[in-house]
């Protein structure tokens, strides 16, 4: 049976172009970037110039890129880091704003801070699941430390205007005494392959990217600290990454990433009009073929790549999307139940309840994403397979 893959934004294959790039890094140059022989120094050297690289792609300094070991961390480190210099600056009772549509290691970290005393403001979004800019602006006060937006989502593929909320947090900033702060993060680790992440372009001053995300490797992340921000480490040891991430780089990750970001921007053009077709073709032929299916998020400010959909039960069953990614998957098709980090459990997608959706909707709906590998013809025969089974 051929198998079709439509789950590109949980995991994208590695770039054959990645896979080779990474290959000395294992058994023939494997020194410690830390250590002073030539072992080490071949190593470090490799770093340095992937570093360069990234840096020069986001049209940033190279000592402005934190590599880590997951996005995940990343955003922790955004969070908590800046969070931690603050409470180091004297800022008493700091404040987090961010959106209910984040990614769970955004929020799950501010549900944490909260715990020790951090005060976090979720703002909602409309039923297309774009925020509220004029709201977001009104919530900022003297006591924000932190902004932090996401700019593409990860389950609907909704790009939130992040120039925009990078100007007003830098507006409200100048006004502030205490001018060092609110600063801003963007979690762009589902943009990257598509959109415009250059540094200046966003006004980010902090931003997180994946690897993994990106066809680079699994165990790569990196945050972007724009230069003189306000960052306290979260992990502490042998001072790598100046002194924000220790632990001995992951060298062979860290050139996939690199490869992997190279490729991207190579491609980036000619995918985003490329999947905007497909995206578009795919759409028009649900209607026709699935009726009763509907979009979750707006079609307008979307990743080209996502197509999130509530395809509602059928009377006779009990109406989860894990059945029907399950019999999807029995015919060859890999799409996912909300998003990759929830596809373990069955709960309500919080992005789709943010939305305004019930939680039949949440809890029915699936996530089909493309990729460099979809064509149409993968897009026509799971249209074929999803009517036939509903
Ligand atoms: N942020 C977003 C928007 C994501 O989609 C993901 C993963 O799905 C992450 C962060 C976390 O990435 P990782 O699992 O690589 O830490």
């Amino acid at each position: 049976m051929k198998r079709h893959y439509f789950d590109y934004a949980a995991a994208t294959p590695l770039d054959v172009a990645v896979e080779k790039a990474m290959k000395p890094y294992g058994s023939k140059v494997f020194g410690n970037p830390g250590s002073l022989h030539s072992f080490g120094q071949e190593a470090s050297a490799a770093v340095f110039e992937a570093r360069d690289a990234i840096a020069k792609s986001l049209g940033c300094h190279y000592s402005e890129i934190i590599f880590t070991g997951s996005a995940t961390e990343a955003n922790n480190l955004a969070l908590r880091g800046v969070v931690k210099a603050a409470l180091k600056a004297g800022i008493k009772n700091p404040r987090i704003i961010t959106s209910q549509i984040e990614h769970d290691s955004v929020l799950d970290t501010c549900r944490d801070l909260e715990k020790e005393g951090v005060e976090v403001i979720y703002l909602p979004v409309n039923a297309d699941g774009m925020m509220d800019l004029e709201k977001m602006e009104s919530e900022l006060d003297e006591r924000t430390v932190l902004v932090s937006v996401m700019y593409a989502n990860n389950e609907i593929g909704v790009i939130q205007p992040i120039a925009e909320i990078a100007e007003i947090v830098r507006n409200f900033r100048s006004k502030n005494p205490k001018a060092s702060y609110p600063l801003f993060h963007t979690d762009a680790v589902q943009g990257f392959n598509y959109l415009n992440c250059k540094a200046d372009a966003l006004g980010a001053d902090l931003l997180t990217l994946s690897a993994q995300k990106i066809y680079g490797p699994k165990g790569a992340g990196l945050l972007y600290a724009k230069k003189n921000t306000s960052l306290a480490p979260i992990i502490t040891g042998g001072g790598q990454e100046r002194g924000f991430r220790s632990g001995t780089e992951n060298v062979s990750g860290i050139i996939g990433f690199a490869k992997a970001v190279e490729v991207a921007d190579r491609l980036r053009e000619k995918e985003n009009k490329r999947l905007a077709i497909l995206q578009k073709y795919f759409l028009a032929k649900l209607k026709k073929v699935l009726p009763q299916a509907k979009l979750n998020g707006g079609e307008k400010n979307r990743l080209p790549n996502n197509i999130n959909i509530y395809v509602p039960p059928k009377a006779d069953e009990k109406g989860t999307a894990q059945d029907l990614v399950i019999n999807l998957d029995l015919s060859g098709f890999a799409v996912s139940p909300g998003s990759a980090c929830s596809a373990r459990t069955c709960s309500p997608s919080h992005v789709l309840k943010a939305l305004g959706h019930s939680d039949i909707r949440a809890i029915s709906s699936i996530r089909i994403t493309f990729g460099r590998q979809t064509d149409k013809q993968s897009a026509d025969s799971l249209l074929k397979t999803i009517s036939n089974l509903k």
